[in-house]
């Protein structure tokens, strides 16, 4: 039998609400409800300053449908109301609930230093190059589960589609995802009992902490070790030669990523946003991290923007599409491109074949090919103002 609308607002009446009052449908959080494909799609709205603490809410949600007879699969986002809404009315902020800190070890050593370099080219003087590299680029967000990872993964394969020489280091140590979105096992072999080989797959060499730790291995990681780990998969790693290396960030603007900001010598940064406002926070806070280490803004990519019926095509705004544009614009950063909520991109990832390889003729491989054409224009832009900025010589 055919799952219907109605079912999945029964089945969400079951989900409780936050604090254990009530339930998500009672408290008028959940937004219309899609289903394409026995494929369920929603959002939760939540008051911005709960998003993080919230997130169990959202898997409860996406557990609940799933379980249902006839789902195929369901897509919960998270959305944040905007100010001045109902819903900080009803589901109050809990101010006196401590904010968790990100996962990373908060070593002393690996706290950021003052930045090396300022002006125009600074973030580029007092860090080496990688010989073999032309430019490296990291893609950040604010926050975990935007896509950050996908949007890395399809947009080096987009570059690369564009005829350049790509690679990809998974700097989330914690939670090492390229080797699963790539498709890519085992290990990588030395050169010369020092250097290590880059893994392999569609054309990109790709590294990533996932390839040397088991995944079962705990990795409990000090920040200093986090820092070597990545020197090392920087540094000691025969990448060359290589037109652009994408690094895939660990998700947040801790002081961990701050280093690895400040550590990598970085010619941009993309940041990864979702279009509700509760990300935008967060993505701020990414954008506000580079221009702290004087790392230049390529721009921002909207993910999960819309949600396009497969039956009608028509496209749905369900998660406040908009808002990475407007805010790019507001904040004098380039809008990049918006993908759209679709059940191929997360199957594709799923299965290690992105869409960019799996159906490089289809409306999505296109989509991150523009992007990957954006990121590019925007790295030949920021090369030519570091060019062009005089250099002051001190005799
Ligand atoms: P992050 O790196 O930000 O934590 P991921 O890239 O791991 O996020 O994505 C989180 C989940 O969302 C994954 O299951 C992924 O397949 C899915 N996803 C990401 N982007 C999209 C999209 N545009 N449409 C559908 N699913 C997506």
């Amino acid at each position: 039998m055919a799952i219907t609308k109605e079912a999945v607002i029964e089945k969400l009446k079951t989900v409780r609400g936050p604090d254990l009052e009530g339930d998500i449908v009672g408290l008028g959080m959940v937004s219309d409800i899609f289903i394409a494909d026995a494929k369920v799609f929603f959002s939760i709205t939540v008051p911005a300053a709960r998003a993080q603490e919230l997130e169990p809410l959202r898997e409860a949600a996406e557990r609940a449908v799933k379980s249902m007879p006839g789902v195929a699969g369901a897509v919960v986002a998270l959305t944040a109301e905007k100010k001045g809404g109902g819903m900080e009315a009803r589901v109050p902020p809990r101010p006196a609930a401590p904010q968790p800190r990100p996962a990373p070890a908060q070593a002393p050593a690996a706290r950021p230093a003052a930045p090396q370099g300022h002006g125009p080219s600074g973030h580029r003087e007092g860090k080496r190059g990688v010989p073999g590299i032309d430019a490296i680029i990291a893609v950040a967000s604010g926050k975990g589960g935007v896509g950050k990872s996908t949007t890395a993964a399809n947009l080096a394969l987009g570059l690369s589609a564009n005829g350049l020489r790509v690679g990809v280091l998974d700097a989330d140590i914690y939670g090492p995802s390229m080797p699963r979105l790539l498709g890519i096992r085992g290990r990588p072999q030395s050169v010369d009992g020092k250097v290590l080989k880059p893994m392999e797959n569609y054309g990109l060499k790709v590294m990533s902490m996932g390839f040397l730790v088991d995944e079962e291995t705990p990795m409990i990681w000090r920040g200093p070790m986090v820092m070597s780990a990545l020197t090392q998969m920087l540094r000691e790693v025969d990448w060359g030669p290589l037109d652009i290396l994408v690094v895939d960030m660990p998700p947040g603007t801790g002081d961990a990523q701050l280093t690895m900001a400040q550590s990598v010598p970085l010619a941009g940064a993309v940041i990864v946003s979702t279009p509700q406002d509760l990300a935008l926070i967060d993505a701020r806070k990414g954008l506000n991290m580079f221009r702290k280490v004087d790392v230049p803004l390529l721009g921002i990519v909207e993910n999960m923007s819309y949600f396009v019926a497969p039956d009608t095509g028509k496209r749905y705004d369900i998660f406040g599409h908009g808002g990475a544009r407007n805010e790019a614009e507001r904040l004098g950063v380039t809008f990049l491109g918006e993908v759209p909520i679709e059940m191929t991109i997360r199957e594709t990832s799923d299965v290690g074949a992105p869409v960019v390889v799996s159906a490089p003729d289809g409306a999505m491989a296109k989509v991150y090919r523009d992007i990957a054409g954006k990121v590019w224009e925007r790295l030949q832009e920021e090369r030519g103002r570091a060019v062009a900025a005089p250099a002051i010589v001190f005799e």
